[in-house]
């Protein structure tokens, strides 16, 4: 069996509860979501303070973050540049092995439209047959489903402020990304060219300009171009195209790279990471939170201060387990890499990151030798199959587009993004003082998760109501 070695967390910890028990029994606490505390909506960002450079709030308090993922990563790493111990728990034997792994690697406000309409949902339900459809709605009922469909129907009324408040988030997050970045020395492929949306028909470029203005109420600065002027700005798409909207200040990068390159630099300030290890129970109470886990037929509990869920897709259940509920549902995407191996293929892809808003395609450079392209919608449970008809459109987008891209060599993924019923990351305290979130980030994780993690670390040092210190 994989064994992952679990040692006493560090000398600052008084008491015995802050050890890990390996091989101790785990206690299952039972999933009862509908009597549950609703995690509620994330505050929206007012502008970040820089990173702490002198680590003093922690106080050597002991915080598990569980998931390893973007969200997981970068609160680890606001926690311990605010003085925490820091213990990550991962059920994949690496970081950034899930939905971090291979996204479309745009970090863009610009795509910051929440999805929740009445036309999305017309749209899922006329495409309900089309296997290639870029939204696909699975015909299984589930309870969670439904819920969730419901739910999201219910937060078409919030679109707008919504739209307004994720955008905001979406710009106090670059700043921050940039400056981990920059403080941490980390090479992430990182295109600084904006994002170019590009439309086929007039109807198209009307719905995007009335989304710009709830974008410019968000304070996203983005401007139309003509169709002579998309050619201008990326020589290399092909296409008829009616027009466009232009983010300068949206930028790409390798998701994937970030992540694992940031746990390495919150190795060094002294974070621990526990993988192969599965959450399967989780509990708090006066005294602290403990979580069981399990790899294998190994188990082991580990204890701790507080712990912060950032589980994405896992979240919902961990959430249970907690007396919270958090009604994320996987919504499936695919991506490609393609790979540019001769100079051909590398001079005919592009360098500007694009959005076919009509196809739900986004591509993105990660530096000379890969495109992503990514997207396409499934609300069809936790399935990660790769299936043929829905690659096809992927590569079929970038062949159209890009005739001179080879794509004999492509590298087919999926993923499933951890969505909320209205789209927005739930940042903050659970039901219990010691229960934290960051999660459900969508189809903007990449995006947002800077500025949440800065968020729900503000918060857990801050602790305003002085919730810690009553549940001690
Ligand atoms: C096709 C596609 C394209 C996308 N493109 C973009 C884009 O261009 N821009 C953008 O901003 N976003 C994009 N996204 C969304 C973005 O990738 C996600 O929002 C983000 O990666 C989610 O990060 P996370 O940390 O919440 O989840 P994850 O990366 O999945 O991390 C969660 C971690 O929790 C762990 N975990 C779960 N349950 C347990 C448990 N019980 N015990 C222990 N560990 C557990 C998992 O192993 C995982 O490592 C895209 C997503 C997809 C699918």
């Amino acid at each position: 069996m994989p064994h992952t070695p679990v040692d006493p967390i560090s000398a600052h910890h008084d008491s015995d509860h802050h050890v890990a028990d390996h091989h101790a029994s785990v206690h299952q606490v039972s999933d009862h979501p509908l009597s549950a505390h609703d995690v509620s909506p994330s505050p929206i960002a007012a502008p970040l303070a820089g990173i702490p450079q002198a680590a003093a709030d922690g106080a050597g308090r002991h915080v598990v973050v569980v998931g390893a993922g973007i969200t997981g990563v970068t609160t680890a790493y606001e926690l311990l540049t605010r003085g925490y111990a820091v213990t990550v728990l991962d059920r994949q034997r690496y970081p950034a092995m899930e939905t971090s792994f291979a996204n479309g690697g745009q970090l863009s406000a610009s795509n910051a439209e929440v999805w929740n309409s009445w036309a999305t949902v017309l749209k899922g339900l006329r495409w309900m047959f089309r296997s290639d459809a870029p939204l696909r709605l699975g015909l299984a009922p589930s309870w969670h489903k439904l819920s969730w469909l419901a739910e999201f129907m219910a937060a078409i009324p919030r679109r707008e402020p919504n739209t307004i408040a994720t955008a905001r988030l979406a710009i106090a997050a670059r700043e921050r990304l940039f400056a981990i970045a920059r403080q941490e020395g980390i090479d992430f492929s990182h295109e600084t060219r904006g994002i170019l949306h590009v439309y086929r028909d007039r109807a198209g470029w009307e719905h995007a300009a009335a989304v710009n203005r709830l974008l410019a109420a968000g304070g996203l600065a983005r401007r139309p171009v003509s169709a002579t002027e998309i050619h201008d700005i990326e020589p290399s798409l092909h296409g008829r195209w009616y027009g466009g909207f232009l983010t300068p200040s949206d930028s790409t990068g390798d998701i994937h790279m970030f992540t694992r390159r940031l746990a390495q630099a919150c190795r060094r300030r002294g974070a621990r990471f526990v993988q192969n290890a599965e959450v399967t129970a989780a509990s708090a109470d006066t005294r602290g939170v403990r979580l069981g886990w399990r790899t294998g037929d190994d188990v082991g509990v580990l204890t701790a201060d507080l712990v912060v869920v950032c589980a994405g897709v896992g979240s919902r259940r961990i959430a249970a387990m907690l007396g919270d509920r958090l009604n994320v549902y996987p919504v499936k995407g695919y991506s490609i890499t393609v790979e540019l191996h001769d100079d051909i293929s590398r001079r005919a892809a592009p360098w500007v990151s694009l959005l076919d808003d009509e196809a739900k395609v986004v591509s993105s450079r990660l530096g000379p030798d890969r495109l992503r392209v990514a997207g396409t919608a499934e609300i069809a449970g936790f399935g990660l199959d790769i299936r043929a008809d829905r690659v096809r459109p992927l590569v079929e987008w970038t062949q159209r587009l890009f005739p001179a891209v080879a794509t004999d060599r492509v590298i087919p993924w999926a993923g499933l993004r951890p969505m909320m019923p209205d789209m927005m990351p739930r940042v903050g305290p659970g039901r219990h003082a010691r229960v934290f979130y960051n999660t459900g980030h969508g189809h903007l994780g990449w995006t947002l998760a800077a500025a949440t993690a800065a968020l729900v670390a503000d918060r857990i040092a801050g602790d305003p109501a002085g919730r810690l210190d009553r549940a001690a």
